[in-house]
């Protein structure tokens, strides 16, 4: 038959909502990065991302409201310019590399790639004993 699924649109921003994007399409899944960049730079085990072809990521608001930091010629971070919320991680001349962790939309998918393992934090890990809370926040 003729019928065709609608596309799936996905929306994402910042913390503080200055920032808002829409992804449209499904996604292979999200490319973890471990290496010792993008742990300082997230503050934690590293940098979730989802990579979206440039033709299929738009902003809805705050497209000029991010801050750059060149750290090397080949590696960036850009901020929202009021909350500091990384977003994306960086862009390339085909590519939106966004922080998977600012997806309001459920994608379908887990981590389809681990980058760096070796140089993985060693607190990177359950211990046998973790605790586990169930609450979900808003
Ligand atoms: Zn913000
Ligand atoms: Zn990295």
């Amino acid at each position: 038959m003729g019928a065709r699924r609608p596309m799936t649109i996905r929306t994402g921003g910042c913390l503080c909502g200055a920032r808002a994007y829409e992804i449209d399409g499904d996604l292979e899944g999200v490319w973890v990065c471990h290496c010792s960049l993008c742990r300082k730079a997230s503050g934690s085990i590293g940098n979730a991302i989802l990579i979206v072809p440039k033709d299929r990521f738009r902003w809805v608001k705050g497209e000029d409201h991010g801050v750059t930091f060149a750290l090397r010629p080949t590696y960036t971070i850009t901020r929202c310019k009021t909350c500091g919320t990384p977003l994306p991680a960086e862009a390339d001349a085909r590519n939106v590399y966004v922080t998977a962790g600012t997806l309001d939309t459920p994608l379908g998918k887990g981590v389809r790639t681990r980058l760096f393992c070796a140089s993985r934090a060693d607190w990177d890990r359950d211990e046998p004993d973790v605790r586990r809370f169930d609450e979900r926040s808003s």
